[in-house]
């Protein structure tokens, strides 16, 4: 068996410590020798990010100097339609037959998952690492609670020893950002270096990506 590693999909339009520091601890706290950071591919007839996916992908690649664990997986973008995250766990395990795959995900996003194809599936690919999100709190209900009675695990030795099929909550230091709120300072002019590495920082400003964004 290889070393775990975790996988973190998302829009990051721009990407911010809200991903970041959970996804950090996250990787400390269960030994994960990668992670990857993986940008959505949004299909023409949703709501676009306000950022194009290459100016998106830069964003991320310019994470890796403060996150030097950090790497970028591309796949979703590369393919010009959409990808169910169920397709790209199938990608990931066909060419990592021996690697446990820890799919994190923050709280809002576990909530709507019954929403997502295929979702029961998820966890025959991939162990389920969920993160706090102040904000939501982890009220399950139906098959979702279902799912998650039948699947959950504190034991970090089973994310390492099995190569999908656990969930684990993390309990870590809860992040109040979102990409929404970013998104809305930056239109309206003020800073967000506090809030995104500072090499981000400085490609949001000589890009002037967000400076008349519509949210
Ligand atoms: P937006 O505000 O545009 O909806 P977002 O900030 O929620 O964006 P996404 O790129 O949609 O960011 O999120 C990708 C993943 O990161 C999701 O699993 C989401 O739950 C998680 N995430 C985003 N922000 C946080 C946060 N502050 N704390 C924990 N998890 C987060």
């Amino acid at each position: 068996m290889n070393p775990a590693i975790g996988i973190l999909g998302g829009t990051f339009d721009p990407v911010h410590y809200g991903h970041l520091r959970p996804a950090e601890e996250t990787r400390l706290h269960l030994g994960l020798g990668e992670l990857r950071l993986m940008p959505n591919h949004i299909p023409p007839h949703r709501p676009q990010p306000v950022a194009s996916s290459a100016q998106r992908l830069a964003m991320l690649q310019l994470v890796l100097q403060e996150y030097p664990h950090f790497r970028v997986d591309d796949r979703e973008l590369r393919y010009q339609r959409p990808s169910y995250t169920i397709d790209t766990l199938t990608s990931l395990r066909a060419e990592l037959p021996h690697t446990p795959l820890c799919f994190l995900i923050g709280m809002d996003s576990l909530l709507g998952l019954p929403s997502w194809h295929r979702w029961r599936e998820l966890t025959d690919y991939a162990h389920l690492v969920v993160s706090l999100r102040p904000g939501w709190s982890p009220q399950l209900q139906g098959e979702l609670a279902e799912l998650v009675r039948e699947h959950q695990t504190s034991d970090i030795a089973r994310l390492h020893q099995q190569l999908a099929g656990c969930i684990y909550w993390m309990a870590n230091q809860p992040v109040a950002l979102s990409a929404t709120a970013l998104r809305r300072d930056l239109a309206a002019g003020r800073s967000v270096r506090d809030r995104v590495p500072a090499a981000v920082a400085d490609y949001i400003d000589q890009q002037r990506i967000y400076c008349h964004s519509v949210i």
